[in-house]
């Protein structure tokens, strides 16, 4: 099941998704950066590559940064963006104000990350947490009414490591958060369409959870195996408690979608086998 639900801003030839139901939070900032619009030259074309790549160069990413969180926040200037370090795993940190996010301390000079995790969670006004993906699964999670928020990078590793549910559990410890307040959404990343895995894969996934038979689709016509990430991480809200109807489903993939010009809409590992820039995928409370 695929809801189409986005609002498209542009600016320039930068194209931010939203997500159109969120209109309604006035305090949320949030989007989902898409490939074009940028100052990077490495990947073809310019795009809007948004990762420190050893591939680009340092200038390119931060001018990419700055156009994309400027789009972003629009007027509300003054958000600093904190990401993590992503490992894969299902290490979720609370960033506090005490933290010193907006002093900078939880980033280098050069902008790049100091924690270590795959999620993020805040309260705290002006700072825009950020998980980079290409491929992987951006999910946004909102406590609407404590004003909380959360960006989970899950990936299959991750995904497997349940970390959408750690991320709502933490979120529960922290603030006090409950699932019925929460609202969710599973952003662009490799779809069910091209999202092929080793048997392994499945194996694993069959070992942690019930439902992973139908995580899984086996074409009749060839041996290969695809995972539905995107219901993956649905599953996961959903067993935390998140109601069904406050989950929104971006169904964009990443690896084969394409915008109006017939162009790659996004960076894809797969797709550009290994050499690709990165989204990211940001989310704060706003000043
Ligand atoms: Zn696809």
């Amino acid at each position: 099941m695929v809801i189409k639900n986005e609002e498209v801003s542009r600016k320039n030839d930068l194209e931010i998704l939203k997500v159109e139901a969120w209109k309604q939070y006035e305090w949320l900032l949030h989007g989902f950066s898409t490939r074009d619009g940028g100052v990077s030259k490495v990947y073809g074309g310019s795009t809007l590559n948004l990762g420190w790549t050893k591939e680009d160069d340092a200038t390119s990413v931060a001018e990419n940064r700055r156009r994309f969180l400027a789009a972003v926040c629009r007027r509300r200037v003054g958000s600093v963006l904190v990401g993590a370090k992503q490992i894969h795993s299902n290490i979720v940190r609370v960033v506090k104000k005490e933290d010193g996010a907006l002093e900078g301390r939880l980033q280098t000079e050069g902008g790049k990350a100091v924690l270590e995790a795959d999620g993020l969670i805040t309260d705290v006004p002006q700072v825009l947490l950020g998980v980079g993906t290409a491929d992987c699964v951006p999910v946004f999670v909102v406590d609407v009414a404590k004003r909380v928020v959360a960006a989970v990078h899950a990936g299959w590793r991750g995904t497997l490591a349940r970390i959408v549910e750690q991320g709502i559990a933490t979120m529960q410890e922290a603030y006090g958060s409950q699932a019925h307040d929460m609202v969710a959404a599973v952003g662009p990343s490799i779809g069910p369409c091209c999202y092929t895995v080793g048997e392994s894969v499945s194996s694993e996934f069959g070992r942690q959870f019930e439902y992973a038979r139908e995580l899984f689709i086996r074409p009749t016509d060839s041996r290969e195996v695809r995972l539905n990430l995107w219901e993956a991480n649905r599953r996961q809200l959903l067993d935390a408690g998140v109601p069904e109807a406050s989950i929104v489903m971006m169904g964009e993939c990443t690896a084969c979608a394409r915008s109006q010009s017939g162009a790659m809409r996004y960076f894809s590992h797969r797709a550009e086998h290994g050499i690709a820039g990165r989204m990211l995928n940001v989310i704060g409370v706003a000043a």
